[in-house]
């Protein structure tokens, strides 16, 4: 583990007790901090429970006197909608308020960071980054937002590259992050309460350029009108600038035209790889992740080649367009992530025809955008609370068949597909809504859908990618 010895003697507030917060906890302690934690669940504080040198006491009583920083988990406001009130108090004692990533990179200032942030697809970048830097033999430490939390990282030494995932909570919190190659793929209204405004949202998103040297790259998608203008506006400032897009031709930059990877960087076209060849990267979306990690490697002086045989090899992030098993014409693919219409739209822009299971707890407006993709579908399964619902917005432009929960739409849609034996057929779990009417979250729904179709195909999910798992999730 990393240590952080620049806080030996010196006291913290730890506030927010998932597993960054207690592992900030853990590493501070260690380095001879004086720690004083809390959580307002009791799932949080049962976390630092007899942990050596940390002190659980309820900080909104105890206030933050002699305290010489707080870290705050990302998830606590500290701004909009309302400042947590231990945030708040920080601010009116002006002490510095920080993440545990910005403890990470203070305890590792020399250390070259990849930086990723966006609205959609920070995960699967992150991870693909990771895989492609480890291929080419880089020590690597690889998480943050997603995966391993910043202080539960090993120093990867001087050759080595910290890639974190950064959400915009935690841009606001980490002064320190000076990033070699910082990545902004995209950028769409989302999390707005927490920003107060768009223009709010797309300032924090920003943050990720702010501090960066000279030398290092800003690489920006510019597929989205908000990011185009925060790459034109870095490109006023003389930085160096890649841009990148998943579905056109970028001047200089480096993009993906009609699924092949082309670096552009010299002015002089050169293909990278074919995305055919990247069985979990389906989809324009993941061609702009893919787009956003080539040239983050390409920046960091890796060969076009190495590049390419990484992305081949790529096993993809569980959970998401995550390939579980082949049988026959037709592949099983599990999208549980995809939570919202939005989501499941590029699911199904990927296949043709779909045996489609959806529904849990609807977001508003239900699938009603989906409809200009139904043609794509072959039959569509209808789970959880929302199936009413889902069955009657399909209306007549597919078939439907009510089924209540995973377990039977699993079998249902398996049986019709093995029976119509259409080539190119996808079993898909992407349901468009929450799984919190039958499941405690996304994962273990989309585990069960792995596992009731490893036991309908006699598969163990070997040979293919199994995808990479991941531990939390903040927004
Ligand atoms: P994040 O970490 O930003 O939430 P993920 O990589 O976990 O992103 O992807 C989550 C979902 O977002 C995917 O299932 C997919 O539907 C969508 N997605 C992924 N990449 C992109 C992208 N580049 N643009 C738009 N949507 C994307």
């Amino acid at each position: 583990m990393v240590n952080l010895d620049f806080a030996k003697g010196r006291t913290y507030a730890v506030m927010g007790l998932g597993k960054s917060g207690a592992a900030a906890a853990r590493a501070l302690a260690r380095a001879g901090a004086a720690v004083l934690a809390w959580d307002d669940t009791e799932a949080g504080r049962s976390r630092v429970v007899g942990m050596p040198g940390v002190e659980l006491v309820d900080l909104t009583v105890r206030g933050l006197g002699d305290v010489d920083a707080l870290v705050l988990s990302p998830g606590i406001p500290h701004t909009h909608p309302a400042p947590h009130p231990v945030a708040a108090d920080a601010k009116t004692r002006d002490l510095s308020i920080v993440g545990d990533v910005e403890l990470l990179l203070r305890a590792l200032p020399d250390r070259r960071v990849v930086a990723i942030t966006g609205t959609n697809g920070k995960s699967t970048t992150t991870a693909l980054i990771g895989h492609i830097l480890a291929e080419a033999g880089l020590p690597v430490q690889v998480g943050g937002n997603l995966g391993r939390p910043a202080l539960e990282f090993e120093d990867p030494g001087r050759d080595g590259v910290l890639v974190l995932e950064l959400s915009s909570y935690q841009l606001e919190i980490t002064p320190s992050l000076a990033p070699t190659v910082a990545i902004l793929l995209n950028i769409t209204p989302d999390h707005i309460e927490r920003h107060g405004t768009f223009a709010g949202y797309i300032a924090a998103k920003r943050r990720i350029f702010s501090h960066q040297s000279p030398g290092s790259f800003a690489v920006i998608g510019v597929d989205d009108e908000p990011s185009h203008d925060v790459a034109e506006k870095l490109r006023r400032d003389g930085r160096r600038l890649i841009e990148i897009s998943g579905q056109e031709q970028v001047v200089g930059g480096v993009y993906a035209d009609h699924g092949v990877l082309i670096d552009a960087r010299t002015g002089q076209p050169k293909r990278i790889v074919d995305l055919e060849r990247a069985p979990a990267l389906p989809g324009i979306h993941n061609a702009q992740n893919a787009a956003a990690a080539a040239a983050a490697c390409l920046a960091l002086g890796l060969s076009s080649d190495a590049i390419a045989a990484a992305i081949a090899s790529f096993p993809g992030l569980a959970h998401r367009l995550e390939r579980v098993a082949v049988t026959g014409t037709v592949t099983y693919v599990n999208d549980s992530k995809a939570t919202n219409a939005d989501a499941t739209a590029r699911a199904l822009a990927c296949y043709d025809p779909i045996y489609w299971i959806a529904g849990g707890r609807a977001k508003e407006g239900g699938i009603e955008p989906l409809a200009p993709l139904f043609g794509r579908v072959k039959r569509a399964y209808l789970i959880g609370e929302s199936a009413g619902a889902f069955v009657r917005q399909i209306g007549d432009a597919c078939p439907t068949v009510l089924c209540r929960t995973l377990d039977s739409a699993v079998r249902q849609a398996h049986a019709d597909a093995q029976k119509d034996g259409l080539r190119g057929a996808t079993v898909l779990l992407s349901p468009a809504a929450a799984s919190f009417d039958q499941f405690p979250n996304f994962e273990m729904r989309g585990e069960e859908f792995r596992s009731l179709v490893h036991d309908l195909t006699g598969g163990d999910g070997g040979g293919i990618g199994g995808g990479i798992g991941e531990h939390r999730r903040a927004s």
